[in-house]
């Protein structure tokens, strides 16, 4: 791997950048990991507003599972996230709403965010939301969802906010687990200029469930009465109820003095549904105080958050990506955030290239499998674009690979900006490996250093046999097995708890224990694995149950994809081991490809040599199936758990496990097909 000097190649820092310098950041983190409580309490300061201080910072263990921070803390989140900010500049951009159609763009200032945000939790009071109540909202990436999210809070509701393009079995499923008797949704919704139906899929999704009081609907699109039934006593146009509460309206005077709920710092703030890669989704529960201080923190440092800046996150609301890095950080932050509900080919090609330079974007902050598609269409459409005001651009979601992080690096981020690959899942609330922009060091392929608080750890795998010697080493010493060298691989893990931590599964704690922290007592298992190398830069290198071990080798499906994807003709690849007799795992290579109009067998072949070359002989693959698409999960991800059963030759679809978040169902059919006449 290449390391780069960034150092003359960025734009230079300016006044205003939070970390001064790599020795700030060394000494910082210091701090967090040593003396964490002295840490935390000086951020909780400088990032939040309290109704009510905290005397204790944090308590509780990850071997006992009760972690709590700022326990006696009392805060409020409209005020962190929209107040403070409405007094100071109360006609400055807040949210930037990039919908569907470009043409419906709108911003909203913090006063109309203030007064959206009020008159939502007024509807909601009326309607009987209390504090611990669960509200799902089904909606797209717009400013209603946002308004939406920000008024549980605001009532001291929990929400459960669930990707607006799942279907009513999905939606069906979360709101009896969370027992939400609240929905917010939309009448339709736009997606690539094509009507979706969100009220009926609610509709379908919630038949016969009667303890539903309220679905809420707001009218996306108008005049489609005619497109889904309103129930009476249970359905309400939401655009009409509201104005009911302004002036002049019939609710005028009711709660017309709503005061915002004051959250203890435990309180949760939402549940949240994994994105169901490795298994049936998890709901987990993020708090208010440590969640939402995490999230403002690793924001400001992690995309060198400045004020007037404008931030872009292409997220979609229903991830924590979206939680997190479009609503909660940046708002808490103060900073203007954009709301992408469309994809970067609609109505064109040039989509995300025309979104960065009509709104001056300065951060940019997307996915390697975004990158990959933008990607194949070449460097043609973004010549007509400066993409100058971006300063730190940012991928999330999966490993990023060489010829992505190159392309991105080079073609968007014109190499002068910081390329931040952000390493973080549900359960963390907040970035916990990444680069930090001018201050530490940059290296292709690696999310590189820990932020504050964050410990990892690798850990010896007992069955790797290329641990085998450091294992008896530290066997011997009555050492646990932590992997303190430099160049080894391991499984990744954090050591000790962080505010922003997951503090349970929704009713199921146990499964929560098991899950993360009762593998290794003391330790936060992340279920990846991880390469540090010989700078101390960790490198993701997959999910440890992707693992594969061949001929007593072991390669991380990363570092596979990675080698294969610098073929000019991959767009995407996956890579499952599938059982051996005599190797044990042999490699099993999905690939898709450019340009389909090739001789495959000489393709096939090249990816072969190319393995061989940039891994090893022991890399050469058993087969290399070309398809048209993998599946993937809606936040983005390949679902390799599908693709492992098949390569065992289980071809029946309903053993797969839950695919109620695969996007591309009939992508599954196909590979199937594909497989089967390998046999
Ligand atoms: P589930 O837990 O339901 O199986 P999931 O793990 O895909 O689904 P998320 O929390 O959305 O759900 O994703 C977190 C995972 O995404 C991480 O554990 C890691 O495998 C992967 N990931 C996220 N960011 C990065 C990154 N920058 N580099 C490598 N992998 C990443
Ligand atoms: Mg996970």
């Amino acid at each position: 791997m290449t390391s780069f000097d960034c150092k003359n190649k960025f734009k230079p820092l300016t006044e205003g950048t939070y970390l001064k310098n790599a020795e700030e950041y060394k000494r910082l983190y210091k701090q967090s990991i040593e003396d964490p409580n002295a840490f935390w309490y000086e951020k909780a300061q400088e990032f939040l507003t309290w109704d009510k201080s905290f005397t204790t910072i944090s308590s509780g263990t990850l071997k006992q599972g009760n972690v709590k921070y700022f326990e006696d803390g009392y805060l409020n989140v409209y005020q962190n996230c929209v107040l403070r900010h409405k007094e100071k500049k109360p006609n400055d951009v807040a949210l930037i709403y990039e919908a569907d159609d470009p043409e419906d763009a709108r911003t909203i200032t913090w006063l109309e965010l203030s007064e959206q945000v009020q008159l939502y939790a007024r509807v909601l009071k009326h309607l009987g939301v209390k504090k611990g109540d669960v509200v799902t909202i089904y909606m797209s990436t717009s400013p209603e969802a946002v308004y939406a999210m920000l008024a549980c809070s605001y009532v001291g509701a929990i929400h459960s906010v669930i990707f607006g393009g799942f279907s009513s079995e999905a939606i069906k499923a979360r709101v009896l687990d969370s027992k939400s008797r609240f929905i917010v949704t939309q009448n339709l919704a736009r997606r690539r200029g094509k009507l979706v139906p969100m009220k009926a899929t609610v509709d379908r999704a919630i038949g016969g469930l009667d303890f539903i009081r309220s679905v809420l609907v707001d009218e996306r699109v108008s005049n489609m009465k005619d497109q889904f039934e309103m129930k009476s006593n249970r359905d309400i146009d939401l655009k009409p109820f509201v104005s009911e509460f302004q002036k002049g309206g019939k609710y005028e005077n009711e709660n017309a003095d709503l005061q915002a709920m004051s959250m203890n710092a435990e309180d949760p703030l939402f549940l949240l549904y994994t994105s169901g890669s490795t298994g049936k989704p998890k709901a987990l529960i993020h708090t208010t105080g440590g969640y939402l201080l995490n999230a403002a923190l690793t924001h400001k440092t992690v995309f060198d958050i400045r004020e007037g800046d404008r931030y872009g996150c292409m997220a979609d609301l229903g991830w924590i990506t979206g939680h997190t890095y479009i609503v909660y950080a940046p708002l808490v932050n103060g900073t203007t955030t954009l709301l992408f509900e469309s994809t970067p080919d609609y109505p064109r090609i040039t989509r995300y290239w025309e979104v960065i330079d009509k709104w001056g974007l300065t951060q940019f902050y997307t996915s390697p499998t975004a990158v990959r598609f933008v990607m194949t269409y070449g460097t043609e459409p973004l010549k007509d674009f400066s993409l100058k005001s971006l300063r730190v651009i940012g991928s999330v979601g999966e490993p990023i690979g060489v010829e992505a992080w190159n392309w991105y690096f080079k073609n968007v981020g014109k190499s002068k900006c910081y390329l931040v690959d952000t390493y973080w899942m549900t359960e963390s609330g907040a970035i916990m490996i990444s680069a930090i922009p001018g201050v530490t060091t940059l290296k292709r392929g690696s999310a590189t250093l820990p932020l504050f608080g964050i410990n990892p750890q690798l850990l010896l795998n007992g069955d790797n046999p290329q641990n085998q010697e450091l294992n008896l080493e530290k066997k011997s010493k009555k050492q646990f097995l932590e992997i303190a060298e430099n160049s080894q691989s391991g499984i990744l893990t954090i050591k000790g708890h962080w505010p922003s931590i997951t503090r349970t599964i929704l009713g199921n704690h146990k499964r929560y224990l098991d899950t993360y922290l009762n593998p290794y007592p003391g330790y936060f298992l992340t279920g990846d694995s991880a390469y540090r190398d010989m700078d101390g830069l960790y490198f993701i290198k997959g999910r440890i149950d992707d693992v594969l071990n061949v001929s007593a080798h072991r390669f991380g499906t990363s570092e596979l994809e990675s080698a294969i994807t610098l073929h000019p003709n991959t767009v995407e690849v996956a890579v499952v081991g599938m059982p051996h007799k005599i190797k044990g795992e042999a490699i099993f290579v999905f690939c898709v490809l450019k340009d389909k109009r090739v001789d495959e067998k000489k393709t096939k072949n090249e990816l072969k040599v190319l393995l061989q070359k940039t891994i090893s002989k022991v890399a050469t693959p058993e087969h290399i199936v070309l398809v048209d698409s993998l599946p993937k999960t809606r936040s983005g991800k390949i679902m390799r758990r599908i693709l492992k059963k098949i390569v065992t030759k289980n071809y029946e679809i309903s053993t797969y496990g839950d695919l109620s978040t695969l996007l591309n169902p009939d992508s599954v059919k196909q590979i199937v097909q594909n497989v089967k006449k390998l046999f």
